[in-house]
């Protein structure tokens, strides 16, 4: 993909070129790392891109499905020479299909973080729910298709559980959920896990992923409830999930369909990482 000013940001051009320059070195993350990414909507026009970002991890990393993630944390994994990298995407939006169909080609298999009140939400009024709770900034020339403000379907993700991928919570409402009122973060931690639940007919969803900014979006009193109902916890900071090995602050790195490669090379590099140091120290101590 190239640059296209309506698109990009000169911002994300010069991130595109400091990621390219850190990756003139090779790969910077070492073997036995675990890079997780984290997409949202992926819409059709950006396929091929996607597709080409697809290909990158592949020739640097080794992907792993979300079934393989337990052998990670119990260091039983099968040991590669390259890092590993797992997919995850959030909100659950309809586009996203279009990414699982370029996902079948490759065989790949991903977390899919949905919002059990999205979903609910008659189909007439998604992209009313999807602006006012989801993404309340729409970039029309990026977004501008039904689909990229509709929800995959109970059914769609069903299917999906049952091929390999894996659905988690990522709230009830896509809310923040750093209130002290226990009704209000019980509602959105554990009423989201059983309705997925009972949906899909998982006998249990073991992964949560709070919204924006982890450390606005999570406070003591919700984290001990993800603790206690939950096997993953996938926050919003880029990290090492080797030197940090934690099942409760999975770092992930985010990258859209749309992005350039060298902007996406940025993200799962090691620059990146260092802006973040200071909200993951203070994170950190909820998860201790
Ligand atoms: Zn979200």
């Amino acid at each position: 993909m190239q640059f296209i000013p309506s698109i990009h940001t000169i911002n994300h051009l010069v991130k595109a070129v400091l990621g390219t320059i850190e990756w003139l070195f090779g790969n910077p993350n070492p073997t036995g790392e675990l890079v997780v990414i984290n997409y949202h909507g992926t819409p059709l026009k950006f396929s091929s891109n996607f597709e080409k970002q697809l290909q990158f991890f592949q020739k640097e990393f080794t992907l792993i499905a979300p079934s393989d993630i337990n052998s990670f944390y119990n260091n039983t994994i099968t040991k590669s020479s390259k890092p590993f990298l797992l997919l995850t995407f959030d909100d659950g939006v309809l586009n996203n299909l279009y990414a699982i169909d370029v996902l079948n080609k490759y065989n790949l298999k991903a977390y899919f973080f949905v919002v059990p009140d999205f979903i609910n939400t008659k189909v007439e009024l998604q992209k009313e729910y999807f602006i006012t709770h989801i993404r309340p900034t729409i970039h029309s020339v990026i977004d501008n298709k039904d689909e990229d403000f509709k929800a995959i379907g109970w059914s769609e993700l069903k299917k999906l559980a049952n091929n390999g991928h894996q659905i988690g919570s990522h709230t009830k409402t896509h809310t923040l959920v750093n209130t002290d009122s226990v009704e209000k973060v019980q509602l959105e931690i554990i009423e989201s896990k059983i309705i997925i639940e009972q949906e899909i007919q998982l006998e249990t969803v073991n992964s949560f992923c709070s919204i924006n900014d982890s450390s606005l979006s999570i406070n003591k009193t919700s984290m001990d409830l993800v603790k206690k109902n939950y096997d993953y916890f996938f926050s919003t900071y880029p990290g090492s999930n080797l030197n940090d090995k934690n099942k409760l602050l999975i770092y992930r790195c985010n990258i859209e369909s749309y992005w350039l490669l060298g902007a996406v090379k940025y993200a799962i590099g090691k620059w990146d990482q260092k802006r973040w140091a200071a909200k993951i120290h203070s994170f950190k101590k909820l998860v201790e």
